[in-house]
């Protein structure tokens, strides 16, 4: 950031107790712009007035230096530079003792601020809460429709219907109960979100969406780095840090942004275990006011607090918390409870009847969760809980190239800044959701696949000029053959190692 920047457009921080001026009120500025709180002002003065220095003898000035209490007198030194004793001399100028600073008597010396130039040189700082009231940073009237956000969602995600149109619904009225506050005296609750869902289904990717859309601050952190306060790791409370760095350190755009945390599931009760559960167990709990709605005092361009940093306050009130995990076993829990139920009575025998399910998650309840090791605070306050499919080898195939910004559109973009056009015929595409399946790691390792075999082709393609399109097949994902490469004056396309005729390939594509 530039250093023309407009100070007034952030809060000052005290240098000793580092908390900002909206919470620690308006700030003393002393020389060399160093800000100190009254507080902490006080308290110093409470110190030295309880150290029993005579003052008497002293003077401050406004450099926080001493002057000598009257003109005329001089401080001297004896030989041995042990003693010191203000003499009287006549100056005949009378003036030099004035605004020369001097060491006060008995040897005490105090620091001078001023002489530190800003110590630690660009530090993060708050912006000012400083908004035009009529202005909301929400405007209840520009909150998209839940139907439109589902909309732009389907643009960018694939499949995923349900868990689309419960975000939609959720983060509407989110966002309304922000703009809004209370509906006729009706306060409308908040309702933070448990996703479920296996790995590499969309999760992550549809909150990171929704941020977009919605154009709010989104922090995405992690729940295995947690630990309960005064542990190695971040503290809770570090999420909010993250948001409010999100936010650009803009406080009133942090209170109202989204929270991710991901692998929530890796916070269930350990089972039988002795030692002292920090990571799992109290960090739920330790969530359970910020998921609600608190004040919490957070570093600011940092994840945690220390001395070096300013503080400052940030109501988690408005932050819409979203929870992610893909909850492995959770299915065997399902099953065993919906087995339990069809075991009493005349239709015991259909013990088997959930093995073949395909969207056992979906059945998902809290008393299933509890099970897990979720506990029933934490679960109560994520009301929302939506449920992700596994990917389906026909939804790869659509992820890899429906969305807006999917993976082979990318490929083409950067092919096509070297005139070259890229040609996936569907049998590749096929083949690549296939080998993405047996990884079950759903869309994460499409990517992987497609950066392995499409090295060559970046490679290669740039060094002849005359080729003007690369089609992808089947055989070339499979390792049995090569891309389909034509060049871009000849009228019979050239064929490397393909065993596909090049008209063919070429029309299968399209
Ligand atoms: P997780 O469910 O484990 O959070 P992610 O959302 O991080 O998975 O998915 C990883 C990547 O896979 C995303 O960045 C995105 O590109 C792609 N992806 C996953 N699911 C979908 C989907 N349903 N539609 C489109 N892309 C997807």
């Amino acid at each position: 950031m530039s250093d023309n920047t407009n100070n007034n457009d952030y809060e000052n921080t005290c240098y000793m107790c580092r908390r900002s001026e909206n919470v620690a009120g308006p700030m003393v500025t002393l020389p060399g712009n160093i800000t100190i709180c009254t507080d902490c002002m006080q308290k110093s003065l409470d110190t030295i007035n309880a150290s029993g220095i005579d003052f008497s003898n002293m003077g401050f000035n406004n450099n926080f230096g001493f002057v000598p209490p009257k003109s005329g007198e001089q401080k001297v030194s004896d030989k041995d530079g042990e003693n010191t004793a203000i003499e009287s001399t006549n100056n005949e100028n009378g003036e030099e003792g004035q605004d020369k600073p001097q060491t006060p008597p008995g040897g005490i010396s105090f620091i001078n601020l001023a002489d530190f130039a800003n110590p630690f040189g660009n530090r993060q700082k708050v912006k000012r809460k400083k908004r035009n009231p009529d202005e909301p940073l929400i405007d209840i009237k520009k909150i998209p429709a839940p139907h439109k956000i589902k909309e732009q969602l389907d643009e960018y995600v694939v499949g995923q219907d349900y868990a689309k149109k419960v975000m939609s619904v959720a983060v509407y009225n989110h966002y309304k109960r922000v703009a809004t506050n209370t509906l006729d005296e009706i306060e409308i609750e908040k309702s933070n979100i448990l996703m479920i869902g296996p790995t590499g289904s969309g999760k992550t990717y549809l909150v990171r969406t929704l941020a977009k859309i919605l154009d709010v601050p989104l922090a995405i952190a992690d729940a295995t780095s947690l630990t309960e306060a005064g542990y190695i790791g971040d503290d809770v409370e570090s999420v909010i840090s993250k948001l409010l760095a999100a936010a650009d350190n803009d406080v009133d755009k942090a209170e109202m942004g989204i929270v991710f945390i991901d692998e929530i599931d890796k916070l269930a009760k350990k089972r039988d275990t002795n030692s002292r559960d920090v990571n799992g167990e109290s960090v739920q709990q330790g969530m359970l006011k910020l998921l609600e709605g608190s004040e919490v005092e957070v570093p600011v361009g940092a994840s945690s607090k220390n001395a070096m940093v300013p503080l400052t306050n940030i109501n988690t009130r408005n932050i819409l918390f979203i929870c992610g995990g893909a909850f492995p076993d959770l299915e065997d829990i399902i099953k065993e409870r919906l087995n339990k139920n069809t075991a009493i009575g005349f239709q015991a025998d259909l013990k088997d009847k959930y093995d073949n399910e395909e969207n056992l998650i979906s059945k998902v309840n809290t008393e299933d969760l509890r099970k897990f090791g979720m506990i029933p605070e934490f679960l109560g306050r994520l009301p929302i809980v939506c449920t992700f499919e596994k990917l389906t080898k026909e939804m790869l195939v659509e992820v890899l190239k429906e969305p807006k910004n999917a993976i082979l559109k990318q490929y083409q973009k950067l092919l096509e800044l070297d005139e070259v056009e890229l040609i996936f015929d569907d049998s590749a595409l096929e083949a690549i959701a296939e080998k993405a399946a047996e990884k079950n790691t759903g869309a994460r390792a499409l990517r992987a696949i497609i950066e392995e075999f499409m090295l060559d082709i970046m490679y290669e393609i740039p060094k002849d000029d005359n080729i003007g399109r690369v089609t992808i097949t089947r055989d070339y994902i499979e390792k049995t053959g090569g891309p389909i490469i034509e060049m871009r004056t000849s009228e019979t396309p050239l064929i490397e190692a393909s065993t596909k005729a090049p008209a063919q390939a070429a029309g299968n594509a399209n």
